[in-house]
């Protein structure tokens, strides 16, 4: 069994390019180059040059001494908060932007919910001097201010969408019609282990510095590269897929896959995709999506933003498929609560989506001599006024 993506662009039976014939083009030259280009010894010295020094890798494997007595387990944080611009999302730009320079791209696209990926891909823009356009739902750019000036200030241009539900999906779609209408001179930045094939498999390339990293920590640490658990959040996939990687084939390590329940799994506002997904073709790629019976995409709901999604990447569908990992979903009400709760063990203001992974504490029991590595995706500076609102502080 490979957990890896295959010669045509799936992971088992999920994964695939289903994109409109003019995009092929354009999807084509990134999929015969992409494998190529990351194995250029110059591609890889940039790549890992820009992440020592401008990212700030490695980043720390943490012993949480306070929650590891709490729940009398070994608990090590992965410390991506600690990331220039406060998250994992900043690794996969930095080797997006120097794909697209090694193509020869002038000009970079991309589409956001919350504005994370947003941020993180004008980041890059800004530090390569390439031109970036970021589009984004009419509605998400009111509810996501700060992201937006942001991203201004970085030197982007945030074109909202202006159709259907003016969110994330037609910010997606706006998104693809320009790469259509630019095939040449366009990069795509997608923000997740989602979309059409290469995509996934390159994100999660991008992010499997986490899991390489984490090999040698633990082996310092622990004087063994294998935990037993890894944790981590899963919206599209990418901090997880970044977190599992290089573990992916070592089979007693055990993988879980953290989703958003929101405010229950059946209330309707969920985002518990392996649970309520079945099979289907979202953003170019076959993979688990909550859709109704007729094949229109659920509105997902969570508390946190980045894990407001709709489907998962394929490489996660064929994990939950296999039973390679295991999928616990977690409320908005769990999730807070452990993020309340990391913060004042350990002084880290989690980011909420993380807040999602850390709640397994409550939902699982691990033997004391467990190693339990939990990927912390991201920081809370972001995701304050939301903590402020629900805690009343
Ligand atoms: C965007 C985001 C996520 C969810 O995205 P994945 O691609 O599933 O990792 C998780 N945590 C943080 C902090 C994020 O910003």
């Amino acid at each position: 069994m490979s957990y890896h993506v295959n010669e045509k662009g799936y992971y088992g039976q999920f994964g695939g390019a289903f994109i409109p014939e003019m995009l092929y083009p354009n999807i084509e030259e990134l999929r015969q180059n992409y494998l190529k280009v990351m194995a250029e010894p110059d591609f890889k010295k940039e790549f890992d040059q820009l992440l020592k020094d401008y990212v700030g890798r490695p980043t720390p494997l943490y012993f949480a001494k306070r929650m590891s007595k709490k729940y009398n387990t070994k608990i090590y944080l992965k410390r991506e908060d600690l990331c220039h611009t406060g998250a994992h999302k900043i690794n996969n730009t930095i080797g997006q932007i120097l794909m697209a320079k090694h193509l020869k791209k002038t000009r970079i696209i991309a589409e956001t919910g919350a504005g994370q990926h947003g941020v993180a891909t004008a980041t890059v823009c800004a530090l390569a001097g390439l031109e970036c356009i970021v589009y984004m739902g009419e509605i998400d750019i009111a509810r996501q201010a700060p992201n937006v000036a942001r991203m201004k200030m970085l030197g982007a241009e945030v074109r909202p969408a202006l159709s259907g539900s003016r969110t994330l999906k037609d910010a997606t779609n706006e998104a693809i019609r320009d790469w259509i209408n630019n095939p040449v001179d366009t990069h795509y930045i997608i923000g997740s282990a989602v979309g059409p094939h290469p995509y996934p498999d390159m994100v999660a390339r991008f992010q499997s510095v986490v899991s390489e990293e984490t090999k040698w920590q633990l082996k310092k640490v622990e004087g063994r590269e294998n935990p037993d658990y890894i944790v981590a959040c899963v919206g599209g996939g990418s901090n997880a897929a970044g977190a599992y990687y290089h573990y992916l084939n070592e089979l007693e390590v055990k993988l879980i896959a953290v989703e958003a329940a929101g405010k229950g799994i059946y209330t309707g506002e969920s985002a518990a995709t392996s649970v309520l997904g079945k099979e289907g073709v979202i953003h170019g790629s076959k993979t688990l999506l909550m859709q109704t019976n007729d094949g229109q995409i659920t509105e997902p709901y969570s508390i946190s933003a980045g894990l407001d999604y709709p489907g998962v990447g394929p490489m996660h569908a064929h994990l939950y498929e296999t039973k390679r990992a295991e999928f616990i979903s977690v409320t908005d009400d769990d999730a807070m609560t452990a993020g309340l709760e990391l913060s004042q063990l350990e002084g880290i203001i989690p980011a909420i989506e993380t807040s999602h992974a850390l709640a397994i504490f409550e939902h699982k029991e691990f033997k004391p001599q467990d190693v339990v590595v939990i990927s912390l995706s991201g920081r809370g500076d972001k995701d304050l006024s939301t903590y402020i609102e629900y805690f009343k502080l």
